[in-house]
C-alpha cells in the first residue's frame, strides 16, 4: 500500500424527505509514516547495567566459537556429522529430548521472570535489543549526539552527509557481517571458516548463511529496531497475561508527578500548584520507543528503564528526592501492599526447578550408548532346517562415548532363546554408528502367542554402560 493509500469513499446518507445525498468525502488514511526516533543518550545506574549485559552477552557470543576443548571447538553444532558439541558433551539426534526440556526451561524461565519483575528479558538480555544497543553505540559514535544526528537528517545532501553517513553504514555492515559469520561458526568450525571467509572460498550455504543473517542483523538492528518490538515480537502482545497487580513494572509517579509543569530550579511548587514533573520531557528522548511513561504502561515499553536514569538526572539537577518514575507495582503505586511470593510465582517456580533439576539429573546420568532394533520387515518369522522359529533384526548401535567400547548383547523374555550373530566382538569405535544383523530363534513350544515380547540388552565389557531395548518375536498362529 503505497503511503497515501486512503479510504476515499463518498458517505451516502438518507434526508428526511427520503432522498439521499452525498456527504464530503471522509479520508481515513490507514498508513502513518514511521517517524524516526532519535534515542537520546543517557548515563546512570540502569545504563551502566545495560552496557555491562550488551558487552557480557556480545563478549559470549563472538568469543565462545573460538573456544577449545579437547583438541576440538568447544561449542560446535556439527550439522553434516549430526554431532552437538558442547564442552564435554557430545549431543546426537537422538538426544533431540534435551533440547526440548531447554526450550521449555527458557520460557518457564521467561514466564517467572515476567511475572515477578516484567518486561528486564526485553530490556536487558533480548538479542533484538542487545544488538541495537550495539548499532545505537556506532551511530553516536558517528554522527553524534541526538540533536546533530536531528540535525544532520535535515541537512540537504552534501559530500560531508554523506561520508557521515556511508562512514556509519560501512561500520554497520561490517559489524552485522562479523555477526553473520559468527552464527555460522556455531554450525562449522569457526577457524576454517573465518580463514576461507577472508579469501572467499566458503561453501554456498555457508556463504548463504553469513550475508543472511548478516542482513537481518543489519535491518533489525540498524533500520528496524523499535519496530520489530512494536509490531513484529510476540511477546509484547502477550505479556499481559502474566502480568498482574505485584509485577514489577517501570511507572511515572502520578500522585507526586501531576500537575506537570515547567518552573524554575529555585520556585518553590507547591506554591505554584505543581508536582515534581517539569515536563521537561527527556523521559520520552531517551526512549528507545519514542513513547511517553508518564501515559502509563504500555506495550512498547521494554522495560529498558532509560527513562528511569534520565529522570533521576533531573530530580537531581531539581534538588528533588529521585524515583518519580520508577520500578515499582501498581499495588504499590495504590498504596497497597506489593505480594513478591504469591500463587503463579510460586508455580513458575517450582515447576522451572523441577524441569531444571530433572534436566541435570538426565544429563548427568545419560548413557552415552544408543541402541535400536529394527526388525526384518521382509518375513514375519521362518522356521529353521532344526525346526526352530526365528526372527532376523538389525541391531543399530551407536557410541556416543568419547573412547571405544566393546559390548555383549544377550536376549530375553522367551524360555530358552538363542542368539546367533556373525562377529563375536562387538568393538563401536568413539562416535562410530553400526548396524548388526542378528537372528534369535526359539523351539515354537516354547511361544506362548504369536507376538512375544522380548528384550535385547546391551552391556559394555570395559564399563558400567547397560542398555535395554524391547522387540517382539513373531511366531506361528495358535489355534
Ligand atoms: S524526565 Fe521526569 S521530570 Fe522530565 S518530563 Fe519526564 S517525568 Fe517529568
Ligand atoms: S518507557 Fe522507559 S522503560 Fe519503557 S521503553 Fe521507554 S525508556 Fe524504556
Amino acid at each position: 500500500m503505497s503511503k497515501d493509500a486512503s479510504i476515499a469513499e463518498p458517505k451516502v446518507s438518507d434526508t428526511k424527505e427520503g432522498g439521499s445525498q452525498v456527504d464530503d468525502a471522509v479520508e481515513q488514511s490507514l498508513y502513518a509514516k514511521r517517524q524516526k526516533i532519535y534515542p537520546r543518550e543517557v548515563h546512570g545506574l540502569f545504563a551502566a547495567l545495560r552496557t555491562a549485559g550488551v558487552a557480557i552477552l556480545l563478549g559470549l557470543y563472538y568469543i565462545v566459537p573460538w573456544l577449545q576443548w579437547d583438541g576440538r571447538q568447544a561449542v560446535l553444532f556439527d550439522l553434516p556429522e549430526r554431532k552437538f558439541y558442547v564442552l564435554n558433551m557430545v549431543f546426537w539426534p537422538q538426544d533431540f529430548f534435551y533440547l526440548t526440556l531447554l526450550l521449555i526451561v527458557s520460557a518457564l524461565g521467561l514466564f517467572f521472570v515476567t511475572a515477578l519483575a516484567g518486561r528486564v528479558w526485553c530490556g536487558y538480555a533480548c538479542p533484538q535489543t542487545v544488538w541495537t544497543e550495539a548499532f545505537l553505540w556506532i551511530e553516536r559514535k558517528v554522527e553524534g549526539s541526538r540533536p546533530r544526528q536531528m540535525k544532520l537528517d535535515k541537512e540537504p545532501n552534501s559530500f560531508r552527509k554523506i561520508r557521515i553517513k556511508a562512514t556509519k553504514h560501512f561500520l554497520w555492515i561490517v559489524f552485522a557481517l562479523f555477526t553473520g559469520l559468527t552464527f555460522v561458526g556455531y554450525f562449522s568450525p569457526m577457524r576454517e571458516l573465518a580463514a576461507n571467509f577472508v579469501t572467499f572460498n566458503n561453501g554456498p550455504w555457508e556463504m548463504f548463511w553469513i550475508y543472511f543473517y548478516a542482513l537481518a542483523t543489519y535491518g533489525n538492528a540498524g533500520w528496524l529496531r523499535e519496530q520489530v518490538c512494536m509490531y513484529m515480537c510476540p511477546y509484547a502482545r502477550f505479556q499481559s497475561a502474566m502480568f498482574d497487580k505485584d509485577t514489577m513494572i517501570i511507572s511515572f509517579d502520578e500522585s507526586r508527578g501531576l500537575p506537570k509543569g515547567p518552573r524554575k530550579k529555585t520556585a518553590d511548587k507547591t506554591a505554584a500548584g505543581l508536582g515534581d514533573c517539569i515536563d521537561c520531557t527527556i523521559c520520552v528522548q531517551v526512549c528507545p520507543t519514542g513513547i511517553d511513561i508518564r501515559d502509563g504502561l504500555q506495550y512498547q515499553c521494554i522495560g529498558c528503564a532509560a527513562c528511569i536514569d534520565a529522570c533521576d538526572d533531573v530530580m537531581d539537577k531539581m534538588g528533588y528526592e529521585r524515583g518519580l518514575i520508577r520500578y515499582t507495582t501498581e499495588n504499590t503505586l495504590q498504596g497497597k501492599h506489593t505480594h513478591i511470593f504469591r500463587p503463579r510465582v510460586i508455580l513458575y517456580a517450582m515447576i522451572l526447578m523441577g524441569v531444571t533439576a530433572g534436566a541435570f539429573y538426565s544429563i548427568l546420568t545419560r548413557t552415552p550408548v544408543a541402541m535400536d532394533v529394527i526388525r526384518d520387515r521382509n518375513s514375519l518369522y521362518r522356521e529353521t532346517n532344526d525346526g526352530l522359529i526365528e526372527n532376523v533384526y538389525i541391531i543399530k548401535l551407536m557410541n556416543m562415548d568419547k573412547q571405544a567400547h566393546t559390548y555383549s548383547l544377550s536376549v530375553q523374555g522367551i524360555p530358552e532363546l538363542l542368539l546367533k550373530k556373525d562377529i563375536d566382538d562387538i568393538s563401536v569405535k568413539s562416535g562410530e554408528v553400526i548396524e548388526l544383523p542378528v537372528r534369535v530363534q526359539v523351539d515354537a513350544d516354547n511361544l506362548k502367542q504369536r507376538s512375544n515380547e522380548i528384550s535385547f540388552t546391551l552391556d559394555a565389557l570395559d564399563d558400567e554402560l547397560h542398555i535395554v531395548e524391547d522387540a517382539r518375536f513373531l511366531g506361528p498362529a495358535f489355534k
